[in-house]
């Protein structure tokens, strides 16, 4: 039917749709590993969701149907909607601009949908739509792929609700590989407190013993360029954490024998503090200023008055220090309010 786009990009079938045609576009299947000339393209496709064995045009825009009931918009090829691939080019090109650095999903988006989206959005604005794909292998729990049918999944505030703390929902998410199946397991969460106690325990020694000394320049942490070295390499976060935790051992073993300095203390706590940039690992609270922890307890005492018009003015008077202020069954509870 019409002759739609002046780059034939695109045309109009006779279910009124509108189609992408991929062999226009050179690279499409380039990221999924696809060879076009063995699969063989099949004429057009009107799911969004489709095999690779079924390659073949997809939709643009689908033209209204019986299914799609008061869903539609009128448009200048009839009444109809977006195709799915082009809401996220639309988005992303709106918001972002034409060119991004990085795109993430899951590895089960790259074919078809961001294959599409790369043929759409550059056959669009003629540039490389985005630099670096990172997707992410899908996580399972206790071994298993989340279904609705084994009712295997949990929300974050399940697990909160069970009294983890988002810090080592956090902790338990980062620490595998985004190429990695993560497998998410209660073991796992419980090992996830473990591995930030020990954190917390290691910062609380280093303080003491750095008490107000000047961090030694010439203190170089033996693991510091492994730590990094292990993120440059495509962010492998369980390598880094490895070194991490061998520089704990090391120094807890140095503190035993007395054998490390209150300068080397002092430079271990700035280096965590490098460490804390990249993996936001320290507990929020121990950030807390006193005098936000003592309007804390001034809110604790109003609000244990039912004084609720003070408990609300403290509140303001917290937050106006960057500070919100949650009031839990384990009592106030301090977050860093996002500028
Ligand atoms: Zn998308």
């Amino acid at each position: 039917m019409g002759n739609f786009s002046k780059r034939d990009y695109a045309y109009q079938a006779e279910d009124r749709s509108i189609y992408f045609r991929i062999n226009r576009f050179a690279d499409y299947g380039h990221l999924a590993h696809l060879n076009l000339e063995e699969l063989r393209p099949s004429g057009r496709v009107r799911s969004d969701e489709y095999e690779k064995e079924s390659i073949g045009d997809f939709a643009l825009w689908k033209a209204w149907d019986e299914e799609d009931g008061d869903v539609g918009w009128e448009s200048p090829w009839g009444r109809g909607r977006p195709g799915w691939h082009i809401e996220c080019s639309a988005m992303a090109t709106r918001l972002l601009g034409p060119e991004i650095d990085i795109h993430c999903g899951g590895v089960d988006n790259i074919f078809p949908h961001h294959e599409a989206e790369i043929a759409q959005s550059e056959s669009c604005t003629g540039q490389q739509f985005v630099r670096y794909w990172l997707h992410s292998a899908h996580l399972l729990v206790e071994g298993q792929k989340m279904s609705k049918s084994l009712g295997n999944f949990y929300t974050l505030r399940d697990l909160l609700n069970k009294g983890f703390t988002g810090r080592e929902v956090r902790y338990a998410l980062i620490r595998v590989n985004y190429r990695l199946q993560l497998n998410f397991t209660f073991d796992g969460m419980n090992e996830a407190r473990q591995s930030l106690l020990r954190i917390d325990e290691w910062i609380g020694r280093l303080r003491e013993l750095a008490g107000n000394s000047q961090a030694d320049q010439h203190y170089e942490p033996a693991q510091s360029d492994r730590f990094f070295a292990a993120l440059d390499d495509d962010l492998n976060i369980s390598a880094a954490l490895a070194e991490l935790f061998e520089q704990i051992r090391a120094t807890n073993r140095a503190m035993d024998n007395e054998k490390l300095a209150a300068g080397e203390a002092s430079a271990l706590l700035r280096w965590w503090e490098e460490i804390n940039h990249v993996l936001q690992l320290q507990s929020e609270e121990e950030n807390v200023s006193a005098g936000v922890l003592a309007l804390r307890e001034k809110r604790a005492a109003a609000r244990a008055a039912k004084d609720w018009s003070s408990s609300d003015a403290i509140r303001k008077q917290i937050e106006d220090l960057g500070w919100i202020v949650k009031d839990t069954k384990d009592g106030q509870k301090l977050t860093k309010k996002v500028p």
